[in-house]
């Protein structure tokens, strides 16, 4: 089943885990249902708490609850339309019904905190360098998280880099900007890769305050002091560059 099927036709999903990463649980209403095979679905709601599998964060996980039991295994992006992939445990899914969106919080939080995790690392790893790195991918989530830049780093750079990124998580806020076009040059700092950026009239731009402002669509914590502490746990060449692997504590 192709995604451009699925969403075709439909508004933009409201994204509120773009104005709130802590909400757990919210109310929604579904505008498509799609039956995959057996009990397997692609529901389209109108607001979703799911981040969909994009910008180096994986899909979350969570169910849908009411008068149904669904099971969300995935969260896709088409368009500026969400859909989530699952299995329906009970009841009957129908267009228009109201239920209530839980996460997976667990998930969710471990990957909150390893997304700005990432960020802090991007900034240790141009300190110890000297210059500033680009970033080539990510995974900021389970199974193995990582960051991948595109220069080569040393080994034996890695409990430097370590330590730098673990003195940077002093208590500071993380915070969530909206910038127009012409703002985001004075707005960002320590932000690679900005080649990449697609066109658009705003930008939501995540500031781990004094370490980088950097335009991003995840979610992230409050306070670098919800990440505990940053592990690196090795380093792997790719083409153009290296891995990282890392993880929190
Ligand atoms: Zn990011």
């Amino acid at each position: 089943m192709k995604i451009a099927e699925v969403v075709e036709g439909l508004p933009p999903t409201e994204k509120l885990y773009l104005r709130d990463s802590y909400l757990r649980r919210a109310p929604t209403r579904l505008l498509r249902v799609v039956k995959e095979k057996g009990s397997r679905y692609y529901v389209v709601p109108t607001s979703s708490i799911f981040h969909p599998l994009g910008g180096g964060q994986p899909s979350d996980m969570g169910w849908l609850t009411g008068e149904v039991k669904f099971e969300v295994k995935k969260a896709l992006e088409g368009g500026r339309v969400i859909v989530l992939y699952g299995k329906l445990l009970e009841g009957e899914l129908v267009e228009g019904m109201e239920v209530t969106q839980e996460l997976d919080w667990e998930r969710r939080y471990y990957i909150m905190r390893l997304h700005t995790a990432g960020h802090v690392i991007d900034r240790a790893v141009s300190d110890v360098i000297g210059e500033r790195v680009s970033t080539l991918g990510a995974l900021h989530g389970p199974p193995r998280a990582y960051v991948e830049y595109g220069a080569p780093i040393d080994s034996s750079l890695l409990r430097e880099i370590e330590e730098r990124a673990n003195k940077l998580l002093d208590g500071r806020r993380v915070l969530v900007l909206e910038v127009s076009r012409e703002e985001l040059p004075s707005r960002i700092y320590g932000a690679p890769n900005l080649g990449r950026l697609p066109e658009m009239d705003r930008y939501r731009v995540v500031e781990v305050e004094g370490v980088n402002a950097i335009p991003c669509s995840g979610t992230h914590v409050k306070s670098t002091s919800e990440i505990g502490s940053i592990r690196l746990l090795g380093i792997e060449e790719i083409e153009g560059g290296v891995r990282l692997f890392y993880d929190v504590k």
